[in-house]
């Protein structure tokens, strides 16, 4: 599922093709995404990320914000071309074309008030207050990793990325947010910031399937320490990665480092 980084990319990527530009052909291919009406005409006034969601603003102060969920990819057409399997919904503009494939249909795409979508958690890849963290962390008794993870409080960090930060910031992931000191939460949230940004520098993690708005790979797979890597010496300690699973996800951490 892309995380953060792969969406900022998108984010990225997609301003300079659709931001000042007019919709000029939208069409669903996909009858499970539901009807969200006619987009012709309407312009997109800004292009941002909310969490893993990507919000599209509209000069009718309306969003389209698209969440792809498991296995959706967006896709760039300068031209025009055969559509590709798994098509779900095209947006013509002006230079090109919007793609949303996605073979498993779990993306979803709504219209919405834009004024509600500026209500906004912690967004790790940015600066915040780090008491934010803790004031929320220490009435609660639940694995730092699964904190991490909850979307209602820290938006973006998905499995891939709460793997690394714990790893990166020598916490072992079952760890309890109640128990975690102050200077723990600063440590977690400089590295969580860091790897962040620096997996977005890269264009995101190519692990499976995750490709940017042109198709391309990103390089942040090449920069994992743990994810993936069981039974690898970790590059910290040369203790050995294990995996474990967390709440029914695979959890990849350095017993010997992360404590
Ligand atoms: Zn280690």
């Amino acid at each position: 599922m892309p995380e953060l980084p792969e969406i900022e990319t998108l984010s990225r990527q997609l301003r300079p093709m659709i931001l000042d530009e007019q919709i000029c052909g939208f069409e669903i291919l996909d009858s499970l995404l539901g009807n969200i009406g006619r987009l012709e005409g309407k312009k997109i006034t800004s292009v941002m990320r909310q969490g893993k969601s990507l919000v599209m603003e509209l000069d009718t102060s309306a969003a389209l914000v698209l969440h792809l969920r498991m296995t959706g990819r967006l896709q760039w057409h300068a031209s025009h071309q055969a559509l590709p399997p798994h098509t779900r919904f095209i947006m013509a503009f002006p230079r090109g074309r919007l793609l949303c494939l996605d073979p498993r249909r779990f993306a979803t795409l709504i219209l919405r008030d834009a004024v509600r979508c500026s209500k906004a958690v912690i967004d790790p890849s940015r600066n915040y207050p780090v008491s934010a963290l803790w004031e929320i962390a220490g009435v609660k008794k639940l694995p730092v990793k699964s904190f991490l993870m909850d979307q209602r409080i820290i938006a973006g960090v998905g499995n891939i990325y709460a793997c690394e930060i714990l790893h990166d910031a020598l916490i072992n992931p079952w760890r309890q947010t109640c128990s975690l000191s102050k200077q723990e939460w600063r440590r977690i949230a400089t590295v969580m910031r860091d790897v962040l940004n620096r997996a977005i520098a890269c264009r995101g993690t190519s692990v499976s399937d995750w490709r940017d708005l042109f198709g391309n790979k990103g390089e942040y797979q090449h920069a994992l320490k743990v994810y993936r890597r069981e039974g690898s010496p970790c590059p910290r300690c040369c203790g050995r990665i294990q995996r474990l699973r967390l709440s029914g996800r695979g959890t990849y951490f350095c017993p010997a480092c992360q404590v």
